[in-house]
């Protein structure tokens, strides 16, 4: 055997033992997405429909307009608190007079939720928002919230007006860093928060949910017959509705808000779906996993429940496939070339 003969069939055998190693590493990709997936599903409960209801702006009608209504149905619900106005320690315009400290903390205390929303009411969605902004007021109501003994929901924000998917969401070319100005956005949230409630959305969240994007319907401006329907569509697809309310906008037409709030309150119980403050729906419907944005073809999303958007998975699934038969092919053709050679 020559040198020249020796290096041929190394290389030859080399590009087999390659080969042979792209299809095991396919078949230990697959088997892996495959038992993660049984885990998932053997996880897999099934789901009762769960409404929340959350009143924002920490407004001063809030005693006067909930107090009542929480005093003859027993709902547990959540409040957005504008950490910054509470106590007066920023100054804010007239429609955000602040309902009393005491109160805020009677409500915490009888098992009401608390959130952040935001430092200064900071609206999110703007364009002329910055990440220092939202860091700044991610970071400042979270202290507040933790430094104030409501520490229980200090996980939970909801955007004033909505995150926006409008505007940053929509436009992926014109992007910072790479990717989207939304992505970038939830980036600084994701610091202080492992969920975050937008204002839009306008329909009952499913499993597994976007954790920074979680939907609301508007309360305020819709008729009783609408929320109806969206409390049957949230039992139809056994999902998490989430209502979005401010005091001050009820206070406007006082007696007959107050009205259609007890009103939809009774039909959620007289159609048995449970009413929960969101921090409790979650720890049953939130997630497990969460990686990138929802949006994103690469993120991975496990409920607790073990319901997955898996399209990382599905691409490592697929691409370990392509792997697998491509190498297949690769040395059917090797190995033709081969023994051609023998033949002659
Ligand atoms: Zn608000």
């Amino acid at each position: 055997m020559t040198i020249k003969k020796v290096i041929n069939f190394s290389l030859k055998f080399l590009i087999l033992a390659l080969l042979l190693v792209l299809v095991i590493a396919g078949i230990v990709v697959i088997k892996h997405v495959n038992g993660a997936k049984e885990v998932l599903f053997a996880q897999q409960e099934d789901n009762k429909p769960i409404v929340c209801f959350i009143d924002d702006d920490s407004g001063k009608y809030v005693p006067e307009i909930w107090g009542p209504i929480i005093d003859s149905t027993h709902i547990k619900m959540g409040f957005a608190c504008i950490t910054g106005f509470m106590d007066g320690e920023t100054p804010y315009s007239e429609v955000f007079e602040q309902m009393d400290s005491t109160y805020l903390r009677k409500l915490y205390n009888e098992g009401h939720d608390v959130y952040s929303h935001t430092f200064s009411h900071q609206q999110f969605y703007v364009d002329t928002v910055t990440t220092e902004m939202i860091d700044f007021q991610c970071r400042m109501s979270k202290e507040w919230l933790n430094t104030h003994g409501y520490k229980r929901n200090s996980d939970i924000i909801v955007y004033p007006g909505g995150l926006g998917r409008g505007s940053w969401g929509k436009n992926v070319f014109a992007s910072y860093r790479g990717i989207s100005k939304k992505d970038v956005k939830r980036d600084v949230v994701r610091k202080y928060y492992k969920y975050g409630v937008d204002a839009i959305g306008f329909k009952p969240n499913n499993e597994p949910i976007d954790n920074y994007c979680i939907f609301r319907v508007n309360a305020d401006t819709s008729s009783l017959a609408t929320l109806k329907a969206k409390v049957d569509e949230n039992i139809e697809s056994k999902g998490l509705l989430v209502f979005m309310n401010h005091a001050y906008e009820l206070q406007k037409d006082k007696q007959n808000q107050v009205q259609k709030m007890l009103d939809i309150i009774a039909y959620c119980q007289q159609r048995e779906v449970e009413i929960a403050p969101l921090s409790e729906a979650l720890q049953i419907r939130g997630n497990s996993i969460a990686v990138e944005d929802y949006a994103s073809p690469f993120s991975v999303y496990a409920s607790k429940n073990g319901y997955l958007k898996d399209g990382y998975m599905k691409i490592a699934y697929i691409a370990s496939l392509l792997v697998i038969i491509e190498s297949i092919i690769l040395l059917l053709f090797l190995f033709i070339v081969f023994y051609k050679r023998q033949e002659r």
